[in-house]
């Protein structure tokens, strides 16, 4: 669209007060124009996606469910719905985007051990699902629940000591979360120990979604156009870092 504006000294000053418009449509008429946008959007964005490795990690499922709000909506079962969506944005940009888990299943393959065998099988699977795919960044989603009802704020995470692509990822993530959602001001962080992300080789990073310990957010987490919402932002943040790291429309 940048084309369409002819910035002549005359003309200047209105290009920039349509400009400034332009910018804040989407905060007047809400979700409904940013989601007519979006299939432009996409259109720009597919350039930078297509035949990218993308592995989606929905946390928690089967017996593990996770955080869980004051009546009773489930973590495993928020994350799932936004990976899901995620997926369907990225294959439709032309991404190959693979999820740990399609349904709500347990990972560990040990039915019969312990919980907290089958937590840690879990974990090691998710690992392994992402070295099979051949992952070039691996995006965990999850959902938080603290003792405060007071926080919410969907927040990104990598580990400590992180190389710059993966911080790139998750600060890409994050400020599309900030704008998308306008639902946080958080910033990424390293305040974490996360098995997945401490044993992949590639960029990996955790989107805490928000929490459902809040009642406010809970509430929206609940629902399915906030959900596809935070899968728009983490999908264009997955873009934005794919342009800025590799040339587009190159890899097979
Ligand atoms: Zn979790």
């Amino acid at each position: 669209m940048a084309g369409f504006f002819v910035v002549g000294p005359v003309r200047r000053r209105r290009a920039a007060a349509l400009a400034l418009v332009l910018l804040l449509a989407p905060a007047a008429a809400g979700w409904r124009w940013l989601e007519a946008r979006a299939a432009a959007d996409q259109q720009a964005l597919a350039s930078f996606l297509a035949g990218r490795v993308v592995v989606i990690d929905p946390g928690h499922g089967g017996p593990d469910p996770g955080a869980s709000s004051a009546d009773g909506l489930l973590e495993k079962d928020v994350v799932l719905a936004v990976a899901l969506e995620l997926q369907r944005l990225l294959a439709a940009a032309g991404a190959q985007a693979h999820l740990t888990r399609d349904a709500d299943i347990d990972l560990s393959g040990m039915p019969d051990a312990s919980l907290r065998e089958r937590w840690r099988a879990a974990h090691r699977r998710r690992v392994e699902i992402a070295r099979e795919r051949g992952a070039e960044i691996v995006v965990s989603v999850h959902a938080n629940a603290v003792p405060s009802p007071r926080w919410y704020g969907a927040q990104v995470f990598h580990r400590p000591g992180a190389d710059e692509a993966t911080r790139s990822l998750a600060a890409h993530i994050q400020r599309e979360l900030r704008h998308i959602t306008a639902g946080t001001d958080r910033q990424v962080s390293d305040h974490v120990d996360h098995y997945l992300l401490n044993n992949v080789t590639v960029p990996a990073v955790t989107v805490e979604l928000g929490f459902l310990s809040n009642p406010r957010e809970a509430r929206l987490l609940a629902r399915e156009d906030y959900q596809r919402k935070l899968a728009w932002a983490i999908f264009v943040g997955i873009a934005h870092y794919f342009a800025e790291t590799g040339r587009p429309g190159l890899r097979p």
